[in-house]
């Protein structure tokens, strides 16, 4: 066995096998069938040695964290993720490095029923690229550019904990050991809101998955749907864990620090009760920061209504 045979061994697992893949690992290519009436969502993300994380970091949660903002960005269409394909560049084939990293990778692979369907593997940087597909009613997709004036905007989970956490790490905070324990998972191993995005599906008018920050994020759907926001940035969830540095830290961490991985949608007024009521089935939380305007523009707003000028808005992995 060479060392690549090595590494496609450490892929082979086949734990979770979907009806719809016709051929999975082992030919040139894979073969999948989407089933008639459904459209196929098809996104991919890199992760790449000393930009997305240090060269150090954990394998497990590499392997978690690679594929799970790949299916946050399904999550963000309402598809249900179906399958993904994997190419990892390695300086070196490390049996232990390996093992851990499909710990983390089909971990989250079986947790969501995704089948890892094919993939390359070379020598090099280490590089970490996954593209996943997943499966929408035809028709039925979740875009940016359907946000309409008067529409409410939305998001699941809480924001600016991956910000904190990556602030602890470089040194400029400095948070309570089991403080930090929570908010580094959030980096670490993000949750995809996988079932909350397909909840959303014929409710919310536009979505996005929050990746860059969320103003940036809302700013995508705000471009897309000609049209502008209003934000009270008092309503934006915050983790209690964020809640004990709020004095230190302030807004700018949620607003635009990035790596929430959570949906940012918005509800045309009529919808209301219906999302309410698909929420309330599946006891998660989300909450109502703003409102969709005519005007363009993005303004946050603090509680007494004056104007909140973030110090960043977004990452820019271009910008000089
Ligand atoms: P080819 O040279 O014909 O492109 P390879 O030898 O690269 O084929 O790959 C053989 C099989 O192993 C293919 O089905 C391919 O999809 C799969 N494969 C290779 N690397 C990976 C990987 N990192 N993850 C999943 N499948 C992989
Ligand atoms: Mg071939």
């Amino acid at each position: 066995m060479n060392e690549f045979d090595l590494i496609r061994k450490y892929f082979s697992d086949q734990s979770v096998r979907r009806p719809e893949v016709v051929l999975g690992i082992g030919d040139d290519a894979a073969v999948v069938r989407v089933p008639a009436g459904q459209d196929l969502v098809v996104t991919t993300d890199t992760l790449v040695a000393g930009v997305h994380f240090q060269p150090d970091a954990d394998p497990a949660a590499l392997g978690h964290k690679a594929l799970a903002v790949n299916l946050s960005d399904l999550a963000a269409m309402g598809a249900e993720p179906a399958w993904f394909t994997l190419n990892i560049t390695l300086p070196e084939a490390r049996a232990g490095w390996l093992a851990a990293f499909c710990d983390g990778l089909f971990g989250l692979a079986r947790e969501q029923g995704v089948q890892l369907i094919g993939g390359n593997t070379a020598r090099g940087p280490l590089n970490i690229a996954v593209e996943a597909h997943g499966l929408v009613p035809a028709g039925e997709a979740l875009r940016r550019n359907g946000a309409r004036a008067g529409d409410g905007i939305y998001v699941t989970g809480t924001f600016g904990d991956a910000a904190l956490a990556l602030m602890h790490r470089f040194g400029k905070a400095k948070l309570p050991f089991a403080d930090f324990a929570v908010v580094a998972t959030r980096l670490d191993r993000p949750t995809p809101r996988v079932i909350q995005g397909i909840a959303f599906r014929g409710i919310a008018s536009a979505a996005v998955d929050v990746s860059d920050g969320l103003l940036a994020d809302l700013g995508h759907i705000l471009e897309a749907s000609k049209v502008g926001a209003r934000v009270e940035i008092e309503r934006i969830p915050l983790s209690p864990e964020y809640r004990r540095q709020l004095d230190r830290v302030g807004w700018d961490p949620a607003l635009s620090g990035g790596e929430d991985y959570e949906l940012c949608f918005t509800v045309r007024p009529e919808r209301t009760a219906a999302l309410l009521e698909a929420t309330e089935a599946l006891d998660w939380g989300i909450r109502r920061i703003g409102e969709v305007v005519a005007q363009p523009g993005l303004r946050a707003v603090n509680a007494d209504g004056r104007e909140y000028a973030p110090v960043a808005t977004g990452y820019d992995h271009f910008r000089s």
